[in-house]
Protein backbone atom coordinates (compact mmCIF):
# COMPACT_ATOMS: atom_id res chain seq x y z
CA UNK A 1 0.00 0.00 0.00
CA UNK A 2 1.10 3.38 -0.41
CA UNK A 3 -0.52 6.14 1.55
CA UNK A 4 -2.62 9.12 0.27
CA UNK A 5 -0.65 12.26 0.84
CA UNK A 6 -2.26 14.97 2.79
CA UNK A 7 -1.43 18.26 1.04
CA UNK A 8 -1.98 20.77 3.69
CA UNK A 9 0.06 23.50 1.27
CA UNK A 10 -3.13 22.99 -1.27
CA UNK A 11 -5.46 22.81 1.77
CA UNK A 12 -4.13 25.60 4.02
CA UNK A 13 -4.26 27.81 0.15
CA UNK A 14 -8.03 26.58 0.07
CA UNK A 15 -8.72 28.38 4.04
CA UNK A 16 -6.60 30.99 2.80
CA UNK A 17 -8.45 32.04 -0.27
CA UNK A 18 -12.16 31.63 2.31
CA UNK A 19 -10.07 34.06 4.71
CA UNK A 20 -8.78 36.38 2.09
CA UNK A 21 -13.39 36.37 1.14
CA UNK A 22 -13.94 36.99 4.91
CA UNK A 23 -11.62 40.25 4.95
CA UNK A 24 -13.17 41.45 1.84
CA UNK A 25 -16.11 41.30 2.88
CA UNK A 26 -15.28 43.09 6.38
CA UNK A 27 -13.66 45.25 4.84
CA UNK A 28 -16.93 46.27 2.46
CA UNK A 29 -19.51 45.50 4.98
CA UNK A 30 -17.96 46.44 8.20
CA UNK A 31 -15.19 48.88 6.89
CA UNK A 32 -12.41 46.98 8.95
CA UNK A 33 -9.41 45.79 7.65
CA UNK A 34 -8.67 42.68 10.08
CA UNK A 35 -5.37 43.40 11.16
CA UNK A 36 -2.08 41.26 13.03
CA UNK A 37 0.63 42.85 14.87
CA UNK A 38 3.89 40.32 15.52
CA UNK A 39 6.22 41.34 18.16
CA UNK A 40 9.96 39.44 17.51
CA UNK A 41 12.46 40.05 20.19
CA UNK A 42 16.22 39.48 19.08
CA UNK A 43 17.80 37.96 16.14
CA UNK A 44 16.76 33.76 16.37
CA UNK A 45 17.11 32.80 12.40
CA UNK A 46 14.09 30.38 12.64
CA UNK A 47 12.16 33.18 14.21
CA UNK A 48 12.74 35.23 11.82
CA UNK A 49 11.56 33.50 8.90
CA UNK A 50 8.44 32.33 10.77
CA UNK A 51 7.58 35.93 11.17
CA UNK A 52 8.28 36.67 7.72
CA UNK A 53 6.03 34.58 6.56
CA UNK A 54 3.37 35.23 8.84
CA UNK A 55 3.25 38.36 8.08
CA UNK A 56 3.43 38.15 4.50
CA UNK A 57 0.27 35.31 4.60
CA UNK A 58 -1.15 38.14 6.48
CA UNK A 59 -0.64 41.23 3.28
CA UNK A 60 -1.78 37.77 1.03
CA UNK A 61 -5.26 37.83 2.36
CA UNK A 62 -5.66 41.82 2.80
CA UNK A 63 -4.58 41.81 6.04
CA UNK A 64 -2.60 44.86 7.13
CA UNK A 65 0.59 43.73 9.09
CA UNK A 66 2.57 45.05 11.54
CA UNK A 67 6.25 43.90 12.58
CA UNK A 68 7.15 44.77 15.73
CA UNK A 69 11.39 43.86 16.08
CA UNK A 70 12.48 44.55 19.81
CA UNK A 71 16.16 44.10 20.59
CA UNK A 72 17.34 41.03 22.10
CA UNK A 73 18.33 43.06 25.72
CA UNK A 74 14.59 44.90 25.60
CA UNK A 75 13.52 44.61 28.99
CA UNK A 76 10.07 43.32 30.13
CA UNK A 77 8.62 45.98 31.22
CA UNK A 78 9.10 47.23 27.91
CA UNK A 79 7.52 44.96 26.16
CA UNK A 80 4.45 45.22 28.50
CA UNK A 81 4.34 48.89 27.36
CA UNK A 82 4.30 47.67 23.51
CA UNK A 83 2.02 45.08 23.89
CA UNK A 84 -0.20 47.65 26.26
CA UNK A 85 -0.14 49.80 23.29
CA UNK A 86 -1.60 47.30 20.77
CA UNK A 87 -3.80 45.87 22.99
CA UNK A 88 -5.42 49.52 23.21
CA UNK A 89 -5.00 50.32 19.44
CA UNK A 90 -8.37 49.40 17.65
CA UNK A 91 -6.68 48.94 13.86
CA UNK A 92 -4.64 45.54 15.64
CA UNK A 93 -7.37 42.70 16.08
CA UNK A 94 -4.88 40.22 16.45
CA UNK A 95 -1.28 40.24 18.66
CA UNK A 96 1.95 37.13 18.44
CA UNK A 97 4.71 37.25 20.39
CA UNK A 98 6.73 34.76 18.71
CA UNK A 99 8.64 32.23 20.67
CA UNK A 100 10.78 31.65 22.46
CA UNK A 101 11.92 35.08 24.32
CA UNK A 102 15.21 35.88 25.50
CA UNK A 103 16.04 33.97 28.92
CA UNK A 104 15.56 37.58 31.14
CA UNK A 105 11.75 37.69 30.15
CA UNK A 106 9.44 35.39 31.63
CA UNK A 107 7.05 34.00 28.90
CA UNK A 108 3.79 33.21 30.83
CA UNK A 109 3.63 36.59 31.79
CA UNK A 110 3.69 38.21 28.63
CA UNK A 111 1.36 35.85 27.29
CA UNK A 112 -0.78 36.76 29.83
CA UNK A 113 -0.31 40.44 28.92
CA UNK A 114 -2.04 39.73 25.79
CA UNK A 115 -5.49 41.08 25.70
CA UNK A 116 -7.32 37.78 25.50
CA UNK A 117 -9.81 39.12 22.70
CA UNK A 118 -6.84 39.96 20.39
CA UNK A 119 -5.01 36.44 21.43
CA UNK A 120 -5.05 34.48 17.72
CA UNK A 121 -2.29 32.41 18.89
CA UNK A 122 -4.59 30.78 21.78
CA UNK A 123 -1.88 30.89 24.71
CA UNK A 124 -3.73 33.31 27.29
CA UNK A 125 -4.60 31.10 30.17
CA UNK A 126 -8.01 32.32 29.51
CA UNK A 127 -8.52 31.05 26.37
CA UNK A 128 -6.47 27.76 27.10
CA UNK A 129 -9.21 27.73 29.63
CA UNK A 130 -11.93 28.30 27.11
CA UNK A 131 -10.69 25.12 24.53
CA UNK A 132 -10.52 22.94 26.99
CA UNK A 133 -14.01 23.41 28.05
CA UNK A 134 -14.88 23.91 24.30
CA UNK A 135 -16.29 27.79 24.76
CA UNK A 136 -16.24 29.28 21.42
CA UNK A 137 -15.97 32.40 22.58
CA UNK A 138 -11.60 31.86 22.98
CA UNK A 139 -9.72 31.62 19.99
CA UNK A 140 -7.69 27.70 19.28
CA UNK A 141 -4.41 27.91 18.79
CA UNK A 142 -3.02 27.33 15.37
CA UNK A 143 -1.41 24.29 14.79
CA UNK A 144 -3.82 21.36 16.83
CA UNK A 145 -7.01 23.60 14.75
CA UNK A 146 -4.97 23.24 11.73
CA UNK A 147 -4.72 19.26 12.37
CA UNK A 148 -8.31 19.26 13.00
CA UNK A 149 -8.90 20.96 9.80
CA UNK A 150 -6.88 18.54 7.81
CA UNK A 151 -8.73 15.17 9.39
CA UNK A 152 -12.21 17.54 8.50
CA UNK A 153 -11.42 18.09 5.35
CA UNK A 154 -9.72 15.08 3.95
CA UNK A 155 -12.86 13.22 5.57
CA UNK A 156 -11.09 11.22 8.00
CA UNK A 157 -13.44 9.95 10.58
CA UNK A 158 -12.42 10.24 13.93
CA UNK A 159 -15.88 8.50 16.02
CA UNK A 160 -15.31 6.40 17.93
CA UNK A 161 -11.32 6.02 16.49
CA UNK A 162 -8.20 5.59 18.58
CA UNK A 163 -5.86 8.72 18.20
CA UNK A 164 -2.70 8.37 19.32
CA UNK A 165 -1.03 12.07 19.89
CA UNK A 166 3.29 11.47 20.42
CA UNK A 167 4.29 14.66 23.11
CA UNK A 168 2.67 16.68 25.54
CA UNK A 169 3.04 20.45 24.46
CA UNK A 170 0.84 23.18 25.82
CA UNK A 171 0.81 24.62 22.18
CA UNK A 172 0.16 21.42 20.66
CA UNK A 173 -0.11 18.21 21.58
CA UNK A 174 -2.70 18.84 24.45
CA UNK A 175 -4.90 21.12 23.28
CA UNK A 176 -5.10 18.54 20.09
CA UNK A 177 -5.87 15.87 22.88
CA UNK A 178 -8.74 17.88 23.94
CA UNK A 179 -10.12 18.65 20.79
CA UNK A 180 -10.03 15.18 19.54
CA UNK A 181 -11.55 14.24 22.34
CA UNK A 182 -14.93 16.47 22.35
CA UNK A 183 -17.95 15.81 21.73
CA UNK A 184 -18.44 15.94 17.68
CA UNK A 185 -14.90 14.52 16.95
CA UNK A 186 -15.47 11.66 19.90
CA UNK A 187 -12.14 10.06 19.27
CA UNK A 188 -10.70 7.64 22.30
CA UNK A 189 -7.15 9.75 22.83
CA UNK A 190 -3.53 8.48 23.94
CA UNK A 191 -1.14 10.94 25.02
CA UNK A 192 2.43 9.51 25.28
CA UNK A 193 5.76 11.48 26.07
CA UNK A 194 9.48 10.88 26.67
CA UNK A 195 8.59 9.06 29.93
CA UNK A 196 6.00 6.73 28.22
CA UNK A 197 7.04 2.96 28.14
CA UNK A 198 7.25 0.65 24.99
CA UNK A 199 5.94 3.97 22.71
CA UNK A 200 5.57 1.35 19.80
CA UNK A 201 2.86 -0.40 22.12
CA UNK A 202 1.17 2.66 22.12
CA UNK A 203 1.38 3.84 18.01
CA UNK A 204 0.50 0.49 17.26
CA UNK A 205 -2.47 0.63 18.35
CA UNK A 206 -3.48 4.26 16.89
CA UNK A 207 -6.39 4.31 13.99
CA UNK A 208 -5.06 8.71 14.06
CA UNK A 209 -1.19 8.97 14.66
CA UNK A 210 -0.52 12.81 15.65
CA UNK A 211 3.34 12.81 16.32
CA UNK A 212 4.72 16.25 17.59
CA UNK A 213 8.24 15.91 19.00
CA UNK A 214 10.92 16.86 17.12
CA UNK A 215 13.12 13.94 17.22
CA UNK A 216 13.54 13.00 13.34
CA UNK A 217 12.93 9.50 12.43
CA UNK A 218 11.48 8.92 15.88
CA UNK A 219 8.38 6.99 14.39
CA UNK A 220 9.42 3.99 12.11
CA UNK A 221 7.39 1.53 10.04
CA UNK A 222 6.97 -0.55 12.64
CA UNK A 223 4.97 1.76 15.05
CA UNK A 224 2.68 2.36 12.64
CA UNK A 225 -0.65 0.26 12.46
CA UNK A 226 -1.45 -0.45 8.91
CA UNK A 227 -4.11 1.69 7.22
CA UNK A 228 -3.46 4.42 10.19
CA UNK A 229 -3.66 7.87 9.15
CA UNK A 230 -0.43 9.99 10.47
CA UNK A 231 0.28 13.15 11.00
CA UNK A 232 3.39 14.73 11.41
CA UNK A 233 3.78 18.07 13.29
CA UNK A 234 7.70 17.83 13.84
CA UNK A 235 9.69 19.96 12.24
CA UNK A 236 13.27 20.52 12.37
CA UNK A 237 15.96 21.79 10.55
CA UNK A 238 18.53 19.27 9.98
CA UNK A 239 21.89 20.56 8.87
CA UNK A 240 22.19 19.91 4.99
CA UNK A 241 25.30 20.69 2.56
CA UNK A 242 24.26 20.17 -0.91
CA UNK A 243 21.17 22.60 0.21
CA UNK A 244 21.29 26.09 -1.14
CA UNK A 245 20.10 27.06 3.04
CA UNK A 246 22.34 24.39 4.46
CA UNK A 247 19.69 22.93 5.84
CA UNK A 248 16.33 20.84 5.11
CA UNK A 249 13.24 20.63 7.47
CA UNK A 250 12.46 16.76 8.69
CA UNK A 251 9.29 15.71 10.35
CA UNK A 252 9.54 12.86 13.45
CA UNK A 253 7.94 10.32 11.25
CA UNK A 254 10.37 7.88 8.61
CA UNK A 255 8.21 9.11 5.69
CA UNK A 256 9.54 7.08 3.04
CA UNK A 257 9.09 4.08 4.96
CA UNK A 258 5.65 4.50 7.04
CA UNK A 259 3.91 5.89 3.92
CA UNK A 260 3.82 2.24 2.81
CA UNK A 261 2.03 0.90 5.59
CA UNK A 262 -0.06 3.77 6.15
CA UNK A 263 -3.55 4.71 4.27
CA UNK A 264 -3.02 8.54 4.54
CA UNK A 265 0.54 10.59 6.23
CA UNK A 266 1.00 14.53 6.23
CA UNK A 267 4.89 15.21 4.59
CA UNK A 268 6.86 17.88 5.97
CA UNK A 269 7.16 19.90 4.57
CA UNK A 270 3.88 20.96 3.32
CA UNK A 271 1.64 19.17 5.53
CA UNK A 272 0.89 20.51 8.86
CA UNK A 273 3.15 23.64 9.13
CA UNK A 274 0.95 25.51 6.24
CA UNK A 275 -2.21 24.72 8.70
CA UNK A 276 -0.68 26.53 11.00
CA UNK A 277 -0.65 29.71 9.40
CA UNK A 278 -3.65 29.64 8.02
CA UNK A 279 -5.38 29.02 10.88
CA UNK A 280 -3.49 32.08 12.53
CA UNK A 281 -4.98 34.23 9.66
CA UNK A 282 -8.85 32.92 10.68
CA UNK A 283 -8.22 33.60 14.07
CA UNK A 284 -7.20 36.88 13.00
CA UNK A 285 -10.04 37.49 10.65
CA UNK A 286 -12.41 36.33 13.09
CA UNK A 287 -10.89 38.83 15.91
CA UNK A 288 -11.91 41.63 13.98
CA UNK A 289 -15.45 40.44 12.96
CA UNK A 290 -15.93 40.71 16.39
CA UNK A 291 -14.21 43.19 17.23
CA UNK A 292 -16.86 44.80 14.50
CA UNK A 293 -19.37 43.35 16.00
CA UNK A 294 -18.86 44.20 19.92
CA UNK A 295 -18.00 48.43 18.12
CA UNK A 296 -21.53 48.26 16.41
CA UNK A 297 -23.43 47.13 19.59
CA UNK A 298 -21.63 49.49 21.73
CA UNK A 299 -22.81 52.22 18.74
CA UNK A 300 -26.16 50.64 19.03
CA UNK A 301 -26.98 50.90 22.91
CA UNK A 302 -25.05 54.33 22.96
CA UNK A 303 -27.93 55.35 20.66
P1 LIG B 1 7.84 20.53 22.66
O1 LIG B 1 7.39 21.51 23.68
O2 LIG B 1 9.14 20.71 21.96
O3 LIG B 1 7.80 19.11 23.34
C1 LIG B 1 8.11 17.93 22.67
C2 LIG B 1 7.30 16.79 23.26
O4 LIG B 1 7.82 15.58 22.75
C3 LIG B 1 7.38 16.70 24.79
O5 LIG B 1 6.10 16.48 25.32
C4 LIG B 1 8.30 15.51 25.02
O6 LIG B 1 7.99 14.76 26.17
C5 LIG B 1 7.99 14.65 23.82
N1 LIG B 1 9.10 13.75 23.52
C6 LIG B 1 10.42 14.06 23.40
N2 LIG B 1 11.13 12.96 23.11
C7 LIG B 1 10.25 11.94 23.05
C8 LIG B 1 10.37 10.55 22.81
N3 LIG B 1 11.54 10.00 22.54
N4 LIG B 1 9.26 9.80 22.84
C9 LIG B 1 8.04 10.35 23.09
N5 LIG B 1 7.85 11.66 23.33
C10 LIG B 1 8.95 12.43 23.32
O7 LIG B 1 6.68 20.28 21.60
P2 LIG B 1 5.97 21.23 20.54
O8 LIG B 1 6.17 22.65 20.84
O9 LIG B 1 4.62 20.62 20.48
O10 LIG B 1 6.78 20.92 19.20
C11 LIG B 1 6.95 19.62 18.72
C12 LIG B 1 7.47 19.64 17.30
O11 LIG B 1 6.48 20.24 16.47
C13 LIG B 1 8.73 20.47 17.09
O12 LIG B 1 9.49 19.88 16.07
C14 LIG B 1 8.20 21.81 16.62
O13 LIG B 1 9.14 22.51 15.82
C15 LIG B 1 7.03 21.35 15.80
N6 LIG B 1 5.98 22.34 15.61
C16 LIG B 1 5.52 22.51 14.36
C17 LIG B 1 4.50 23.40 14.11
C18 LIG B 1 4.00 23.55 12.72
O14 LIG B 1 3.34 24.53 12.43
N7 LIG B 1 4.25 22.57 11.85
C19 LIG B 1 3.94 24.14 15.16
C20 LIG B 1 4.41 23.91 16.46
C21 LIG B 1 5.42 22.99 16.68
P3 LIG B 1 8.22 15.36 27.67
O15 LIG B 1 7.07 16.31 27.88
O16 LIG B 1 8.15 14.17 28.53
O17 LIG B 1 9.55 16.05 27.64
Amino acid sequence: MSARIIEGTRIGREIRAEVAAEVERLRGEEGVVPGLAVILVGNDPASEVYVRSKTRACAEAGMNDRLLHLDADVSADELFGVIDGLNADPAVHGILVQLPLPPHIDPKSVLERVSPAKDVDGFHPLNVGRAFVGDPAGFLPATPAGVMELLRREGVPTHGRHAVVVGRSLIVSKPLASLLLAPGPNATVTLCHRHTADLASHTRLADILVVAVGKPGLITREMVKPGAVVLDVGTTRVPDPAHPRGYVIRGDVDFEAVREVASAISPVPGGVGPMTIAMLLRNTAEAARRAAARARRRAGSAA
